[in-house]
């Protein structure tokens, strides 16, 4: 059986990954990755679902344990990929979606290099300010921050493989979706199934 593909999905906060990642798991069998952070939850965020809430201590532990794919400080938190969840799925045959940040997307480019590098870019910079703002959970100070952060993420993009605008939501989808369907269709690590079916067929 074939491993399922990894799908990395990275980009500023406010541009929309989470809306365009979840809207793409209705449409294409693949598996989002409950990531582990130390940040408190947000109100209507669910433990196991959108994240795994634990302490320092615990996801320091982790790191020493070498139970974790990637992690990454960001905004003073610690945020990581739990490495056996995501190595069984692919095992399995299941392509795996990561909705990570820059930090966290090239280690995993290293440890994978199969891997597949996708960046979703707000349409403009007043638009991310905007939908930062919307969020009303940030303050001016944190809404600066997050928007100087977001520029040097974007300066990273050349080191993906895709990058999206994710102007209007259902075009962004089609778009990664798309990528996802191309991904498949490459040559490279299904050849030799392909070839031994052919040859079983004559
Ligand atoms: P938020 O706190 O808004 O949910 O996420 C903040 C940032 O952390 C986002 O850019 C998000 O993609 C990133 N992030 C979420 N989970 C992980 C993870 O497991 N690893 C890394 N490196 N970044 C993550």
């Amino acid at each position: 059986m074939n491993e399922g593909h990894l799908f990395v999905v990275s980009g500023p906060s406010g541009a929309g990954k989470g809306t365009v990642c979840r809207r793409l798991l209705e449409e294409v069998d693949a598996v989002l990755s409950v990531s582990m952070t130390t940040r408190l939850p947000r109100p209507g965020e669910v433990e196991g679902d959108h994240y795994i809430f634990t302490s320092a201590e615990d996801f320091e532990r982790a790191i020493g344990a070498d139970e974790l794919l990637e992690h990454a400080l960001v905004y003073g938190n610690y945020y990581g990929t739990p490495k056996r969840p995501v190595t069984d799925k692919l095992r399995g045959g299941t392509d795996v979606v990561l909705e990570i940040d820059t930090q966290g997307a090239f280690q995993v480019k290293e440890r994978c290099p199969d891997a597949i590098l996708m960046f979703i870019l707000p349409p403009s910079m007043a638009e991310l300010r905007n939908r930062i703002e919307k969020r009303g959970s940030e303050t001016e100070e944190a809404i600066s921050r997050r928007l100087g952060e977001a520029l040097k993420e974007i300066e990273l993009i050349e080191r993906y493989d895709y990058c999206v605008v994710n102007g209007v939501l259902a075009e962004a989808v089609a778009k990664v979706k798309s990528v996802i369907v191309a991904e498949h269709l490459k040559t490279g690590r299904g050849a030799s199934e392909i070839i031994k079916k052919y040859k079983e067929e004559t």
